[in-house]
């Protein structure tokens, strides 16, 4: 089973139900709105065909990105400038821009880049506002094209108009992805203004300039993920850093045990090809080598010719790549009572070779403290908090499920467990390490690890073979196990075969079990005529 999470961008050639419906199939768990493009309206339509879509599939996360502190051009006497051409920039100018703080920043020697760095022009002269600048790369000029200005403060503030009204109107989602973040306290102000509006969805820091990438710590501080913009980071700083940057973004988000996001050209070729570039699938094996816990799609699923093939590649390749990834060596982490516990469960899951870590979480905190080791089972995460199972959606490895609520931890793991036996989750047999809080349901609480066995023990004895199997035991006749007071001969066309006396030869047992028939035996007169059990040989018990 895939364990990165893939993000995809809802947009004009995914906006039917039919379409929408193919990407959850393929193996979309978040899907993006970009508030950059379009109407409030059409993106509330996406967002609630996408929420119907997935009532009659699968759980999938919602993220509205919103724009942040965008500049951009607001006219453009000329439409075409070429090398060497000299332009005026500011109001009155040949180009202006629609943010006024935009040219006080502006000073002899700023490089202002339009459309993700196509137009280049470097400023030789500021007369009052107005800029003159020298074309260094040209091209086609238009309105509305992004500017960057790189390494440049502009003081302008981090809530939008526009954007306040995308979160206003669509208040249920499970994240927001701030675009252009410098610092803390842009996301401080988000999360007044969200407290404000009554969302209170999960805050993705998009870094996409260096002043994002300088103040990382304090951001990842004070939000819940980070999304590796590559797109407007290359813009911002050379392009050639940007390997390096990723890999550190990633493993700082990694230590704080908060998600990461790897964004923009994944599959950029495949807008266009039903087929990945060699170097696109490498860069996602190695973004998720990097430790990113979910990959984004844009272009390639909003505006693509192929964007549901561009998903089946993604999930491909992740897939694939993430037998490279597992097993973290984490081990020194510290911290609060939720990480030192987490961290425990780990090295027990490990040491015990369990089967699969099953976490009961209120937030999600703990599958997300769990999720950052890249353990190689897989990872259980029991809630009974709607929210937090969309939340969940984007930590790497973790499998989310609904349960009931509960007062007692007891009562919570033993609901977990038939929950997920019923969704084939976990089998009879299966070695849990389980870790939750008690009391139950209490946001950050995890204090406690337990080891548990799923089903009910009926028989232990000594065990011969390989691997569990199960079925219908019986003494004589059609079934799957047979069972028999003593065994000195070759039996045929059974799976397992239970020995009831507590004499036997082992080498003899050894020899029959080595051709894959499970031998348990040594277990005394129990009652399992016409039952259906488990035989674990490994550790020589039988369970129902
Ligand atoms: P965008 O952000 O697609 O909203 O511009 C991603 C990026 O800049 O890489
Ligand atoms: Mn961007």
């Amino acid at each position: 089973m895939r364990r990165t999470k893939i993000i995809a961008t809802l947009g004009p050639a995914v906006s039917s139900e039919e379409k929408i419906d193919s990407l959850i199939k393929e193996g979309v768990d978040v899907f993006r709105l970009n508030a950059a493009h379009g109407t409030v309206e059409e993106h509330v339509e996406l967002k609630n065909r996408a929420r119907k879509v997935s009532e009659e599939t699968r759980e999938i996360g919602i993220m509205l990105d919103i724009k942040g502190p965008e500049i951009r051009v607001s006219e453009a006497k000329i439409r075409f400038a070429k090398d060497g051409d000299l332009i005026t920039l500011g109001p009155g100018g040949d180009i202006e821009i629609n943010r006024e703080e935009a040219y006080k920043v502006i000073k002899e020697g700023s490089i202002v880049l339009l459309h993700d760095g196509d137009i280049a022009i470097k400023i030789k002269e500021k007369k009052g506002t107005l800029a003159i600048g020298k074309v260094i790369s040209g091209g086609i000029i238009a309105p509305r094209m992004g500017v960057n200005i790189p390494g440049v403060h502009i003081p302008i503030e981090y809530i939008q108009k526009r954007d306040v009204k995308f979160m206003e109107r669509i208040k249920d989602a499970d994240f927001i992805a701030a675009s252009f973040v410098r610092s803390a306290k842009d996301i401080i102000a988000l999360r007044k203004e969200m407290e404000r509006i009554g969302t209170e969805a999960k805050i993705i820091a998009k870094i996409e300039n260096e002043e994002g990438v300088r103040n990382i710590d304090e951001i990842l501080e004070v939000s819940d993920g980070i999304m590796v913009a590559r797109g407007d980071l290359g813009t911002e700083i050379p392009v050639e850093n940007l390997p390096a940057i990723q890999k550190e973004l990633v493993k700082k988000a990694m230590m704080h045990g908060k998600p990461s996001i790897i964004a923009t050209q994944i599959l950029e070729s495949m807008i266009r090809n039903p087929h990945p570039t060699r170097a696109e699938v490498s860069d996602i094996a190695n973004a998720i080598l990097d430790g990113a816990d979910s990959l984004m799609l844009s272009g390639e699923t909003a505006i693509g010719k192929y964007p549901v093939n561009a998903v089946r590649v993604l999930a491909r390749v992740a897939e694939k790549s993430e037998e490279m990834v597992t097993n973290r060596h984490l081990e020194e982490l510290q911290g609060t009572i939720s990480e030192c516990v987490s961290n425990a469960a780990v090295l027990l899951a490990k040491e015990v070779n369990a089967d699969a870590i099953l976490v009961l979480t209120r937030s999600g905190k703990t599958a997300r403290l769990i999720s950052r080791h890249r353990v190689s089972m897989p990872i259980l995460a029991a809630t009974y908090s709607k929210n937090t199972l969309r939340e969940m959606s984007m930590y790497w490895g973790v499998d989310g499920f609904e349960v009931p609520k509960f007062k007692f931890a007891d009562d919570a793991i033993n609901s977990a467990i038939k929950m997920a036996e019923e969704l084939k989750k976990v089998k009879k047999g299966d070695l849990l390490v389980i870790a939750g809080g008690e009391p139950s349901g209490i946001p950050g609480t995890t204090n406690f690890v337990w080891v548990q066995i799923v089903g009910e023990l009926l028989a232990r004895g000594k065990g011969y073979g390989k691997y569990k199997i199960s079925g219908k035991a019986c003494t004589h006749g059609k079934c799957d196990i047979l069972i028999v007071k003593e065994l000195d001969r070759k039996i045929e066309g059974y799976k397992g075969i239970i020995v009831k006396s507590k004499i036997y030869d082992p080498g003899v047992l050894e020899k029959i079990s080595s051709s894959g028939t499970v031998i348990i035996a040594g277990t005394g007169n129990v009652e399992l005529e016409g039952k259906e059990i488990t035989l674990d040989p490994k550790r020589g018990l039988i369970w129902r």
